[in-house]
């Protein structure tokens, strides 16, 4: 096989090139429409706010809001139009969303362009997610930061 039929493996790969072009996001596009699938699914048959269904295991075992804790309520608030509710229930959640959206629109205009990229954040990057995301859990089980803790269950 030469490489002009498989250019990803020639002196194109070493640049951080291959060729690119509109198919190149039918992949992003695929993974949004399965997850926007998903999550409409969800959002139509399941109601996090009065339904208990024991999805944390940390918060089943310890009683500890772990930081994701309220991120299904929370993602359900603002499919509903409820910022605030989702805010209340899962800040990091609703920073994170955007921020995440934005990476995958960049992501996604590489791959069209024929560019790679490196999806791993560098090891200071993780650092500081590492550091917020440990923060944000001991301040949301902390009494005086009650309000990043996420909603009580009806009937929990
Ligand atoms: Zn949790």
């Amino acid at each position: 096989m030469s490489s002009a039929v498989r250019p990803e493996r020639g002196p194109a790969a070493a640049a951080g090139t291959r060729p690119g072009g509109p198919h190149r996001a039918l992949l992003p596009l695929g993974i949004v429409l399965g997850g926007a699938a998903l999550t409409l699914l969800l959002q139509v048959v399941f109601d996090p706010f009065s339904t208990h269904v024991p999805l944390c295991l940390v918060h089943q075992l310890t009683g500890i809001e772990c930081p994701g804790c309220g991120a299904t309520r929370a993602v359900h608030a603002l499919l509903a139009g409820d910022l605030l509710l989702a805010l209340r229930n899962n800040v990091l959640i609703v920073v994170a969303l955007p921020l995440t959206v934005a990476g995958f629109v960049f992501w996604t205009a590489r791959r069209v362009q024929g560019r790679t990229t490196d999806l791993m954040p560098s090891p200071g990057v993780v650092l500081v997610l590492a550091a917020i995301v440990g923060i944000f859990t001991v301040l949301r089980n902390l009494p005086a930061f009650w309000f990043i803790a996420p909603t009580s269950l009806v009937g929990a």
